[in-house]
């Protein structure tokens, strides 16, 4: 019966667990098997590093993500109608743009705006730093990857990326999404601010003389929205359309508010003035789980060690056991049980070379530990306890003299 039971449920549990089985992990090397992902966390069961540490090919499912984000957004947009290639279809893949006035000059980018003039795209790529310009084979593909993994949580969108969510939060979670493609999601737009004022000067109904002085004006200044340093003359800028095309950016100045990293792609979430990336936008909206890395759609959850847990998931990270009401350490930030800690973390006592619990007291002197008490710490020359007394180190030994130190040292 029980075996029955189980072929119904495992194909369910694996859902989605299929993607980077096997790539090699870029940070532990051969230490790792392979990636294997945890069950509910989004790291590697092996090697405890996340998806993006390991060597995947992610192109076909980052561009699957993408054009998800976008399924059922609305780009009617001034700027979107112009476009050649028309949003909200995802040209995410590679492109290798040859400057007609520069041979030998033809260079593939993993990304690059999709606009139809390939010498603001390139101009705007020139403008970020160069450690994060999207060339195929160089750090800062790397970069663009893994900000995409960070930025666009495939999680914070589609409720089948999460794990063992109830039908209401299900319910809850799609009204999320749904609110965020309405009022914040975006992409940015890359023009020359000479060519918005023209465009917008023609929206505002017929010639250019006739639009009145104060339009104008105000798309006179062309500062950058987040540094307030003027824009270059005859340099592209990044619009947005949820922020309304009065303000634009330098390239590179196109970052979340939060994280302050490029948003990725130039997709955007628009919120109260502020631009956010995915991810961040997410964390200003909803508690996120410290555990699973998902959005926390339920009312039940927990705080501890400043962040928020699915109650289910405040565990130790290395045997997954629960830890409601058990005693737990932190280590490297990551909660661990008593026996986790007691086997794989806890120092050991210089003198009885046992663990040392995490409540107990302890004496440390450099790297050397001993439990707080008589027998632990004691003179190597004749037992006397040195708790609340004077000491030496000599070579690991603890003495109460230099008498003592002689009669085991010489
Ligand atoms: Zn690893
Ligand atoms: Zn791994
Ligand atoms: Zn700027
Ligand atoms: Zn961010
Ligand atoms: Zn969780
Ligand atoms: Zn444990
Ligand atoms: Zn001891
Ligand atoms: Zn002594």
């Amino acid at each position: 019966m029980l075996a029955v039971v189980f072929s119904i449920y495992l194909p369910q549990m694996s859902l989605g667990h299929e993607f980077g089985a096997g790539a090699a992990c870029l940070k532990c090397k051969d230490k790792c098997e392979g990636f294997e992902l945890h069950f509910w966390r989004k790291i590697c069961r092996n090697c405890k590093c996340g998806l993006t540490e390991h060597d995947v090919q992610m192109n076909t499912e980052e561009n699957k993500k993408v054009g998800k984000l976008f399924e059922d957004t609305k780009f009617t947009g001034l700027i979107a109608k112009l476009k050649t290639d028309g949003l909200p279809g995802y040209p995410g893949s590679m492109v290798t743009i040859t400057l007609p006035n520069a041979p030998m000059k033809s260079v593939t980018y993993e990304w690059a705006p999709p606009v139809p003039n390939k010498h603001l795209a390139v101009r705007y790529i020139q403008l970020l730093p160069p450690e994060k310009r999207p060339v195929a084979g160089t750090e800062g593909a790397v970069y663009r990857r893994q900000q995409m993994a960070r930025q666009l949580p495939e999680h914070d969108q589609d409720p089948s990326k999460c794990h063992e969510l109830s039908p209401a939060e299900v319910k809850k979670m799609q009204q999320y999404v749904r609110k965020y493609k309405e009022e914040a999601l975006g992409v940015g737009d890359v023009l020359l601010p000479a060519e918005m004022a023209h465009v917008q000067a023609v929206r505002q109904g017929g010639g250019v003389a006739g639009a009145g002085g104060k339009p104008g004006s105000a798309l006179k200044s062309f500062s950058c929205h987040h540094c307030q340093q003027p824009m270059q003359q005859g340099e592209p800028a990044v619009y947005a359309e949820r922020a309304g095309y009065d303000k634009l950016w330098h390239p590179a100045c196109f970052v979340c508010r939060t994280c302050n990293e490029l948003l990725v792609d130039m997709i955007y979430f628009w919120k109260k003035g502020n631009m956010y990336c995915g991810r961040h936008y997410g964390d200003s909206e909803k508690p996120r789980c410290g555990g699973c890395d998902e959005l926390i759609f339920s009312n039940e959850y927990t705080q501890a060690e400043g962040q928020n847990w699915h109650l289910k998931h405040f565990c130790c990270f290395d045997c997954d056991c629960i830890l409601a009401g058990e005693t737990y350490v932190m280590e490297n930030d990551k909660p661990i049980c008593r026996p986790c800690y007691m086997k794989n973390y806890a120092v050991k006592c210089s003198s009885c070379q046992t663990a040392v619990d995490p409540e107990a007291q302890r004496v440390s002197y450099d790297a050397l530990h001993w439990h707080a008490q008589p027998q632990c710490f004691k003179c190597s020359g004749c037992s006397k306890g040195l708790i609340g007394q004077r000491f030496m180190v000599v070579q690991g030994f603890v003495f109460c003299s230099v008498e003592c130190k002689k009669k085991i040292l010489n």
